[in-house]
């Protein structure tokens, strides 16, 4: 009798009851099963294996795998639920970086929301980049607010900003540099140009895009599933259509201010600890809001989760 070896790979789809796997950076799929017995596990998440999931799975003599085992799971980050039951549903795991595409303009981000999405990011200890989309449009009248924008984000709390364009193919060479070798996960509002973005980075994805047309047909009752696509120039991309935010790990209130990169700088040397840097005397986060060198913009975004978070409690 032949001996069976188990092999190991990366989920990139999930369609029902099927999983295509396939051992990344090769992309051959192997479409898998379950084994029944993994199906009861993990059940307080709506899908026991995500994309981006390392899986050990037996080869069949059909060509196809039955999973019999999921590896643990560098990170993962899940979707804000949009009811009151506490099923979490993971969008991907093990992610080597997030870019949030935002845009100034035509449709604005707001702010708070970014920062939410960073904090997020720094919680699930993921590396955010910034893709500034859109930058035809970003025209003389916004230098303030962009000036203001860097300063925020860049200058105090120390995210790499990237100005793009899906329209005018800018800036492709870097973006692909740096998405090679990595699995990468784009995020951002609707309308920001994700998607056309995504495809101009590898226009044999646009196929692929209809995808998000369709997620607008089913409603919001219906699962999204996401998926892994390969890029020709390298790396792996998961978009995220129709994500209206990641739902946030559970955390001390007292753990907030670590996930603000700027204040994360400082606030070892806050006289009392833990400090919630709202009303503690000797506050060096307080400090560095008077100084400037964290903006009021961040300050205020911290003080709101703050509050939110104690509202849940
Ligand atoms: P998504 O919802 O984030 O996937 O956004 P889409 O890629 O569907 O783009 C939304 C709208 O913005 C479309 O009308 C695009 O033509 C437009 N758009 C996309 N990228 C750019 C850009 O770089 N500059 C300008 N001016 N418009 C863009
Ligand atoms: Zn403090």
């Amino acid at each position: 009798m032949e001996t069976k070896i188990s092999k190991e790979a990366t989920v990139v789809k999930h369609t029902g009851s099927q999983y295509l796997v396939s051992d990344l950076p090769n992309w051959e799929l192997v479409t898998c099963v379950l084994r029944g017995k993994l199906r009861l596990k993990g059940s307080k998440t709506t899908n026991p294996i995500a994309v981006g999931d390392k899986v050990i799975y037996d080869p069949q003599e059909d060509g196809s795998g039955v999973i019999t085992e999921v590896l643990p799971r560098k990170n993962y980050i899940i979707r804000k639920s949009t009811n009151l039951s506490r099923q979490a549903h993971i969008i991907a795991s093990n992610l080597d970086q997030v870019f949030l595409v935002v845009t100034l303009d035509f449709p604005e981000t707001k702010l708070e929301f970014i920062d939410r999405f960073l904090v997020t990011c720094e919680a699930y200890k993921i590396p955010a980049v910034i893709l500034l989309n859109k930058r035809d449009l970003i025209t003389q009248e916004y230098s303030a607010f962009k000036e203001f924008f860097y300063n925020t984000y860049a200058v105090s709390a120390g995210y790499n900003i990237i100005e793009t364009s899906g329209l005018e193919g800018y800036d492709l060479t870097q973006l692909k540099e740096m998405c090679k070798g990595k699995l990468s996960l784009f995020s951002g509002i609707s309308g920001v140009g994700k998607s056309s973005l995504i495809n101009s980075l590898d226009p044999a994805l646009s196929l692929k895009t209809g995808d998000i047309s369709q997620y607008h047909k089913q409603g919001k009752h219906t699962t999204t599933y996401y998926q892994i696509h390969p890029l020709s120039s390298g790396g792996f991309i998961i978009d995220t259509p129709g994500i209206k935010g990641f739902g946030l790990l559970e955390m001390q209130k007292e753990e907030l201010s670590h996930y603000f990169p700027e204040m994360l700088k400082v606030l070892d040397n806050c006289r009392f600890a833990p400090c919630t840097h709202t009303h503690e005397p000797g506050c060096r986060v307080k400090e560095a809001v008077e100084n400037g060198t964290i903006t009021e913009q961040r300050y205020q975004s911290y003080l709101s989760m703050l509050e939110q978070e104690e509202k849940y409690r």
